[in-house]
């Protein structure tokens, strides 16, 4: 619908999957999985609600379909945002509690280098850069949802910034803008693991 899509598509082509945008919901009959970009919540709730997808979409992800959103995304698939407008809606596919701009004015946008657990913990490079734009954290998990990374120091130490809950996954920072497709291809494992 709107923000980084094409970045998402160039990222989940290298990373081995047929990604194609999503726009309508015959669209979403055809694939097994879904990707939310970063850009702006409120908008995409907007949008998705009148291009007619909001609903087929919340059952696709209620029936079970593997998604992954970074940044807005993780906002859209969270089940309660903090700080956002009355009327924006969410699909309610991951039960985390996300603060919307939560890093603050001085911080509105920053990288940093971070631990990503799954990742960054073999063989690869032992750290990601994570890049932050005006994004949300994680206030608080389900206890089945596992934490992936943590802002490493600063004033919003310890916060959490990646997540998954069985077949899905969210970032607050946005590792297709970066280059390195670490991220992309742990959800599209994920994905083949789920759909064999
Ligand atoms: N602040 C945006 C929102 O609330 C998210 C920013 C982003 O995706 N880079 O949706």
């Amino acid at each position: 619908m709107q923000g980084d899509v094409r970045e998402h598509l160039a990222a989940l082509t290298e990373a081995g999957a047929h990604a194609r945008p999503v726009r309508r919901p015959t669209e979403l009959d055809d694939v097994d999985a879904i990707v939310i970009p970063g850009g702006e919540s409120t908008t995409m709730s907007h949008l998705l609600t009148v291009f007619e997808l909001f609903d087929p979409l919340r059952d696709r992800l209620a029936a079970g379909m593997p998604a992954y959103g970074s940044c807005a995304g993780m906002i859209m698939l969270a089940s309660t945002i903090l700080d956002t407008r009355p009327d924006a809606r969410h699909l309610d596919a991951l039960d985390i509690t996300v603060r919307r701009n939560a890093f603050g004015r001085q911080v509105e946008s920053f990288e940093t280098d971070l631990r990503f657990d799954g990742i960054t913990d073999g063989h690869e490079e032992p750290s990601m850069r994570a890049v932050f734009i005006r994004a949300p954290w994680v206030e608080s998990i389900a206890p089945d949802v596992e934490v992936l990374a943590r802002v490493p120091d600063g004033p919003a130490k310890d916060r959490i910034v990646a997540v998954r809950q069985g077949r899905v996954l969210a970032t607050s920072f946005h590792p297709e803008v970066t280059g390195d497709r670490r991220v992309h291809r742990f959800f599209v494992d994920m994905v083949r693991a789920a759909t064999g």
